[in-house]
């Protein structure tokens, strides 16, 4: 059976790249999705399109060097998931290719199928480790931001509420001390719901989560009910087109659908705030789209939304924790698909997001949602 895992094969001689082809397949990777380039300029557009665990890189591709290539690849992590394959034996390119975050190295003068393999398994484990040394890291740094900043203002404001309180207590000013006490559980409530998103999104690679088909349709009927009560205080409109079955995690995908469809309903400033979510299928995966009529992004955050607590308002404005987006994200990057968004000013945002089309036709009947 197919899974979401990819390895990209770039070398400009194809019976080179036959040859790690059938290795692989031979070796254990029948399932997964084998993609060909063969030069750097399409690889790298293809890496950038879609996430691949592993990069079987040739050294020598016509009009770039190995090491141009393998900085691109590495883009902002200090490792790079490629397994470098040079024409002849050189310790000083081998050196360079490491110290330059590559994962192994291989001699094509001594290939065996046998060290192949083994090289591409070992880069494999390896590059789990570091993703997950670096999502821990992640996890740690958002942390202590969230002590350093966020909290710290509601801690703040309840610090100053308390001392306003015993002054009105002191004056006997009664009516006050039942306000301001609204306003310290408000801090209280605020405090809880960011905990609530750290620990959301945290705990999203805590464990190996399971992938099952999923009726994303009965992802959206849940939806309606656990935040019925939000869409009708706003007085919202939210409708759907027939949603597909997708490959992927029900909880995950309800908390995705979920941010984007409250966020479409939060950001507006319409009497009626409006969102459409619907489905269609593009170069072979499910490409989702969720549409509202509110205040609109300016095109120059259309990447930087997605980072952890980028938030482009204040909480006067709109309350929120800035982790909405990147849990989004998040929980894509786990599904191998991609998110984006589109968007005019005033008129209305439409984030897309793309997920896996069930391979067999049994799989078509969700076992869960
Ligand atoms: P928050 O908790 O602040 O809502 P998000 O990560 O969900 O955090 O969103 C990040 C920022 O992106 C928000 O602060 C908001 O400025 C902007 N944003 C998100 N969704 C929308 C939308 N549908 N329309 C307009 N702006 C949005």
């Amino acid at each position: 059976m197919r899974n979401n895992n990819r390895i990209l094969i770039v070398d400009d001689t194809e019976t080179d790249r036959e040859m790690y082809r059938r290795c692989l397949e031979k070796g254990g990777f029948a399932g997964w999705t084998i993609v060909e380039s063969e030069d750097g300029a399409d690889a790298l557009a293809q890496y950038r399109a879609v996430a691949f665990d592993l990069v079987l890189l040739d050294y020598s591709l016509p009009g770039r060097t190995g090491i141009d290539l393998l900085k691109d690849f590495r883009e902002d992590q200090d490792y790079a998931p490629v397994v470098i394959i040079t024409g002849q034996g050189n310790e000083g390119v081998a050196i360079d290719c490491m110290k330059n975050g590559a994962q192994d190295y291989l001699v094509k003068g001594e290939f065996s199928a046998e060290s192949f393999l083994h090289a591409v398994r070992n880069a494999l484990e390896r590059i789990e480790m570091q993703k997950k040394i670096a999502r821990q890291y992640e996890s740690l740094k958002n942390f202590s931001h969230v002590l350093a900043h966020d909290l710290k203002a509601p801690i703040k404001r309840m610090y100053s509420l308390s001392d306003i309180i015993s002054d009105s207590v002191e004056r006997k000013q009664y009516e006050t001390v039942d306000r301001f006490f609204g306003e310290v559980r408000k801090s209280a409530v605020l405090m809880d719901e960011l905990i609530d998103a750290l620990n959301a999104y945290n705990s999203l690679d805590a464990a190996d989560v399971a992938f099952d088909c999923v009726d994303m349709q009965t992802v959206f009927g849940n939806l309606m009910s656990i935040a019925g009560t939000e869409i009708e205080e706003k007085r919202a409109k939210v409708t759907c087109d027939g949603l597909p079955v997708v490959r992927g995690n029900a909880a995950q995908l309800t908390q995705l659908l979920q941010n984007l469809v409250l966020n479409g309903i939060k950001y507006s400033r319409s009497d009626v705030p409006t969102v459409h979510v619907a489905a269609a299928q593009v170069d072979g995966e499910w490409r989702i789209s969720v549409r509202d009529n509110g205040i609109g992004i300016d095109c120059q955050y259309f990447r930087r939304i997605f980072e952890p607590f980028k938030r482009l308002h204040g909480s006067d404005e709109f309350s929120g924790s800035g982790l909405g987006l990147a849990t989004c994200k998040r929980i894509v990057d786990a599904h191998g698909g991609r998110i984006w968004c589109e968007s005019d000013l005033g008129v209305g945002t439409t984030f897309h997001f793309t997920l896996p089309v069930p391979e067999r036709a049994a799989e078509e009947k969700p076992l869960v949602a």
